[in-house]
C-alpha cells in the first residue's frame, strides 16, 4: 500500500468516509486510517442505525399487539378469532436482523472505499508533524499527507462526575444496543435523543421505564411545546418522568442497581432498577492522538475549528462530533458530520465553499411519538429579537393519520412577521422524522409561510399537517 497521499482521514464515521468518498471523487488521493475492524463509525456499528432497527422491531411488536384493532389473526388463533395470538419477542433474531443490517451498511462502505480506490489503513493514527501520521498499532507505519490531514475521530459515550460505569449494571449503549435479554426495569439517565429513544423502546418491549433528567423538561434542545408533548405521551404509555431530578449515586450489584437521586427542591430519594443507561451526552476522541503534541487547540477535549474545519494547525482539519466552534454546542448528528466532511473535501480540492447554516440542520428522534425539527424554536427566535407568528396543526385531525392509528402530535411552525420567513418548524408524532424534510428545504430557500401555504400538500398525507400550520400561522387553518 502507498504511503503518500494527497489527504488522509482519521476516522472512517460519518464524518471520515463521506469526506473520503467526496475527496476521491475530486481526484483527491485518499486513506483513511480506522483502527476499529469495521468502518463506519459510531452512526453505522453503534448508534444511529443499530438504535432505529431496534425500534423498528418495537413498532412491529407494537402493531401486532394491537392485533384486534387491525383484525389481524395468526395460526391456531385464526380458527378461534376470539381468544387471538399471545405476542412474543425473539431477542435472538432480533439482533440477528439488526447485526445484518448493519453488516451490510458497514460492508457497503468498503465497497465504496474499494470503488473509490481509497486505501483503508488499519489502526490508530496519530498526528506526527507536518503532513505526517503515524499508525501506532495494526499496520505499522508513517503516512504522509501533502494537502490535508482530516481528523474525525468521533465521540464516545460518558458519564457525569460520582456515577462509574462498570458497563454491566450501569451501561451506555454501545451495551444496550446488544442486550440479547430485555432488563424487567432500567433507569435512563438524560432525556436527550439516545435516552428517550431507548425508554421508547424498552417500554415498547413491556418493560419498566424511568427517565430522569436534571433540567425541567425532556428533550430540553427541543421546542417546549414539543418536550411537553412527548412527556405526557411517555406518562400514558407508563414511562416514568422525573424532571429537575439528579442522580446523586448509583450502586451496581449482582441483580441491580441501587440509586439515590435529588429533585431540584432538595428532597432526596431512593431507587432500583436491574439497570441503569447512562445517555448523558457524548465526549470527543482524541486520547493517543497527539493532538495537544501537534499544536492543536482545544476546548473541553474538543479540537476547535474555524468554519471551514481549519484546526490552528495549517494543514490539519476536523470535522464531526470531535469539534467546536468558538461558540459551544456543535450538535453530533451524523448528517452533519458528512455534510461538514463534503464542504471540507471541496475546499481541499480548491473549491469554493460556502459555509453551513447551523441554524438549518434538521433533528429527528425516534421516540414513540417521533420528533423532527429544523430552524429556531419559539423562544430563541423570541430571544434573537423576532417578531414571531405561530401556526400549530394537530395530526389527529388528518385522514392519514387515522388510517395508520397515528393520531399524536403537531406540527408547529415559527415565523416571523416582518417578512413572513419561515424560521423553525418542529413536530412531533408519526413519521416526523421523514416530514421535517419539506421544512429543511423551506428554510434552505428561506422560504415564506405564505409559499408554504401555496405548495400543494398530496392527500391523504401526513405532510398536510405542514400546509395546515403554515395556514394556521396566518390564522386560517381549513380543518381545524
Ligand atoms: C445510540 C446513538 C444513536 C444515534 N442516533 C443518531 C441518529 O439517529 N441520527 C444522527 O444523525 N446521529 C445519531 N447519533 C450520532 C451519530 O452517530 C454521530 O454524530 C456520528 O456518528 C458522528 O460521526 P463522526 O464521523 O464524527 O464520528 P464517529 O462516527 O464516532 O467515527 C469516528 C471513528 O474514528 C475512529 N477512531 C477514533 N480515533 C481513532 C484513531 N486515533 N485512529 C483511527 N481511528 C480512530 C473510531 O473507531 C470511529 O470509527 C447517534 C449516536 C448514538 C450513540
Amino acid at each position: 500500500m502507498a504511503s503518500e497521499y494527497d489527504v488522509v482521514i482519521i476516522g472512517s464515521g460519518t464524518g471520515g468516509y463521506v469526506a473520503a468518498i467526496r475527496a476521491a471523487q475530486l481526484g483527491l488521493k485518499t486513506a483513511v486510517v480506522e483502527r476499529a475492524p469495521v468502518l463506519g463509525g459510531t452512526c453505522l456499528n453503534w448508534g444511529c442505525i443499530p438504535t432505529k432497527a431496534l425500534l423498528e422491531h418495537a413498532h412491529a411488536l407494537k402493531v401486532a399487539q394491537d392485533w384486534k384493532e387491525w383484525g389481524l389473526t395468526i395460526g391456531a388463533a385464526a380458527l378461534r378469532q376470539d381468544s387471538g395470538p399471545a405476542i412474543g419477542l425473539d431477542m435472538d433474531q432480533v439482533q440477528a436482523r439488526k447485526d445484518k443490517i448493519v453488516k451490510g451498511l458497514t460492508g457497503g462502505v468498503e465497497f465504496l472505499f474499494k470503488k473509490n480506490k481509497i486505501d483503508w489503513i488499519r489502526g490508530s493514527g496519530r498526528l506526527a508533524g507536518k503532513g505526517k501520521v503515524d499508525i501506532t498499532d495494526g499496520d505499522t507505519q508513517t503516512l504522509t499527507a501533502t494537502k490535508e490531514i482530516i481528523v474525525a475521530t468521533g465521540s464516545q459515550p460518558r458519564s457525569v462526575p460520582g456515577i462509574e460505569l462498570d458497563r454491566k449494571r450501569i451501561i451506555t449503549s454501545d451495551e444496550a444496543i446488544n442486550m440479547k435479554t430485555i432488563p424487567k426495569s432500567i433507569v435512563i439517565m438524560g432525556s436527550g435523543a439516545v435516552g428517550v429513544e431507548f425508554a421508547s423502546l424498552f417500554r415498547r418491549f413491556g418493560r419498566e421505564v424511568t427517565i430522569i433528567e436534571l433540567l425541567p423538561r425532556i428533550v430540553p434542545v427541543e421546542d417546549e411545546a414539543v418536550s411537553a408533548e412527548l412527556e405526557r405521551s411517555f406518562r400514558k404509555q407508563g414511562i416514568k418522568v422525573l424532571t429537575g431530578t439528579k442522580v446523586t449515586s448509583a450502586k451496581p450489584g449482582a441483580n441491580g442497581v441501587d440509586l439515590e437521586a435529588q429533585l431540584l427542591d432538595g428532597k432526596a430519594g431512593t431507587l432500583s432498577a436491574e439497570y441503569l443507561l447512562v445517555a448523558t451526552g457524548r465526549g470527543p476522541v482524541t486520547s493517543g492522538l497527539g493532538a495537544e503534541e501537534a499544536g492543536l487547540t482545544m476546548d473541553r477535549g474538543y479540537i476547535k475549528v474555524d468554519a471551514q474545519y481549519r484546526t490552528s494547525v495549517p494543514g490539519i482539519s476536523a470535522i464531526g462530533d470531535v469539534i467546536t466552534f468558538d461558540t459551544p454546542g456543535h450538535p453530533q448528528l451524523a448528517h452533519l458530520s458528512s455534510a461538514e466532511g463534503i464542504v471540507l473535501a471541496e475546499r481541499i480540492a480548491g473549491q469554493e465553499v460556502r459555509p453551513i447554516n447551523y441554524d438549518h440542520i434538521p433533528g429527528c428522534t425516534y421516540c414513540d411519538p417521533e420528533i423532527g425539527s429544523v430552524g429556531l424554536t419559539e423562544a430563541k427566535a423570541k430571544q434573537r429579537g423576532f417578531d414571531v407568528r405561530i401556526g400549530t396543526f394537530r395530526f389527529g385531525v388528518l385522514g392519514r393519520a387515522k388510517i395508520a392509528g397515528e393520531t399524536e402530535g403537531f406540527v408547529k411552525i415559527v415565523a416571523e412577521k416582518k417578512y413572513d420567513e419561515v424560521l423553525g418548524v418542529h413536530m412531533i408524532g408519526s413519521r416526523s422524522t421523514e416530514l421535517v424534510a419539506e421544512a429543511t428545504l423551506a428554510l434552505r430557500l428561506e422560504c415564506t409561510v405564505e409559499e408554504l401555504i401555496r405548495t400543494i400538500h398530496a392527500h391523504p398525507t401526513m405532510s398536510e399537517a405542514v400546509g395546515e400550520a403554515a395556514h394556521a400561522a396566518h390564522g386560517a387553518a381549513i380543518h381545524s
